[in-house]
């Protein structure tokens, strides 16, 4: 019995628990690496089968690790480079203005859409031998490293991965607590054409209708300019049904910088919650990207945190693997949570922090915001901290 359990600890082997943009960046990248992976999820694999409308903000740091992992020559063509953010205040006369040229010629980021890397991602992890997918899989059971499926049976490992995003399955199986906050805010997400062009900038606007963040995208087929907004806002927002006319011009009224904007998609609302956990192991079990985290659209940060968590654990799982240990083992599991507390207690107090320092119209906290966001402007030292920290660098 001893024998067989040795055995199956030192198998390469893992299994993933969801295919999103982080778990499926985790089986190519742990394929690469020599590792056997099994890939549950619970939709198809089908390319375009959700559009969401999401431009998704991807550091410099995320854009290097998705090229070490072999996916960037797909995406390159479907990305807008971010070569200035800038960030402004109603009614301030400051802005904060980020120049890529400040620390190189490597843009900040890129802009790239939720359907071309999810569709880049899933055809590179369907052409890797060392992946099974296990599509339309229903789960059951969660014992250390053993999981039920309805459809495929008991699948075995020494390591399961929980992927599944924020309502995790896994995470609930293994009984690790989280704590979710309502903001009372939702996020309207959608595209529009403007007759100005954005010049690769991103913008962060604070306004009192709400925070929002103007995304720029690739040109239209017929060549228009276009960006993408991420707009947070009460709750209770009528975008859902307000007449396009009106959207267009309450965005050209707190925004006049690309003149005339058009709608040029359908709207999305998303609600805004953020989510922190107990702890991101139990036996046989480790817990990535929104399973683990998710944090306040407001920064554009939370596939970034976990394609880190993703590099961290693939990191630890070869030199295991290389040195013939278990690749579930508990000494494994606690360097990973070592690892990953800073980052992401650091970007969560980070991006919370913000909303509750933009959520108030108390002048005296709107001074104190426009003078740091002064401050951090003249002091260059602090400005380069803050952009490589925006780049994932
Ligand atoms: C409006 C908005 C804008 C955003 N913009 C940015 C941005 O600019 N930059 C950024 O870095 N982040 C951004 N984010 C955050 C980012 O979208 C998420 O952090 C990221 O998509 C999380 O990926 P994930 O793979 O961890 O989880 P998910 O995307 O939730 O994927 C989980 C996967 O698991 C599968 N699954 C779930 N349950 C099960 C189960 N029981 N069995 C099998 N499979 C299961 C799901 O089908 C899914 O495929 C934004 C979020 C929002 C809402």
């Amino acid at each position: 019995m001893l024998k067989v359990l040795g055995f199956w600890c030192k198998l390469h082997m893992v299994i993933i628990v969801g295919a999103g943009l982080v778990g499926a960046v985790l089986a190519i990248k742990l394929a690469q690496f020599g590792i056997n992976v099994k890939l549950l999820e619970k939709n198809s694999f089908e390319k375009k089968s959700v559009n969401d409308g999401r431009t998704i903000a991807v550091t410099l740091g995320s854009k290097r690790f998705l090229a070490s992992c072999g996916l960037w020559e797909a995406l390159e063509p479907s990305s807008q480079r971010i070569n200035n953010i800038r960030v402004f205040e109603q009614g301030s006369a400051w802005t904060l203005d980020y120049d890529h040229k400040d620390l190189g010629s490597d843009p900040m980021g890129y802009i790239i859409k939720f359907e071309h890397l999810r569709d880049a991602i899933y055809e590179a992890v369907q052409a890797q031998t060392l992946v099974e997918l296990f599509a339309n899989c229903t789960l059951q059971t969660l014992l250390p490293g053993e999981v039920h499926t309805k459809e495929y049976g008991i699948l075995k490992a020494p390591l399961v991965v929980g992927a599944d995003g924020r309502q995790s399955w896994v995470r609930s199986q293994v009984n690790i607590r989280s704590r979710t906050k309502e903001y009372g805010h939702k996020a309207l997400v959608a595209h529009f054409i403007h007759e100005k062009p954005h010049q690769a900038t991103a913008w962060e606007v604070f306004h009192s209708s709400g925070p929002f963040a103007m995304l720029p995208m690739t040109d239209t087929p017929d060549g228009n300019y276009q960006s993408g907004i991420v707009w947070c806002g009460s709750k209770d927002a009528p975008w859902e049904t307000l007449p396009t006319d009106q959207l267009e011009s309450q965005l050209e009224n707190i925004f006049p910088f690309y003149g005339k904007v058009t709608l040029n998609s359908q709207r999305w609302t998303f609600p805004i919650t953020s989510l922190t956990v107990d702890r991101v192991t139990a036996p046989h079990t480790v817990l990535v990207g929104d399973a683990a985290h998710a944090l306040h659209p407001i920064a554009g940060q939370g596939v970034n945190l976990g394609w880190r968590d993703v590099a961290d654990i693939a990191q630890l799982l070869v030199e295991a693997k290389d040195l013939g240990q278990d690749l579930g083992s508990e000494l494994m599991l606690a360097k990973y949570s070592r690892m990953r507390k800073p980052d992401h207690k650091g970007l969560y107090l980070f991006t919370d922090g913000l909303t509750r320092l933009y959520g108030t119209d108390n002048s005296l906290v709107s001074f104190a915001r426009q003078t740091g966001l002064a401050a951090v402007g003249k002091i260059p030292f602090l400005k380069k901290i803050l952009m490589k920290k925006a780049m994932g660098i």
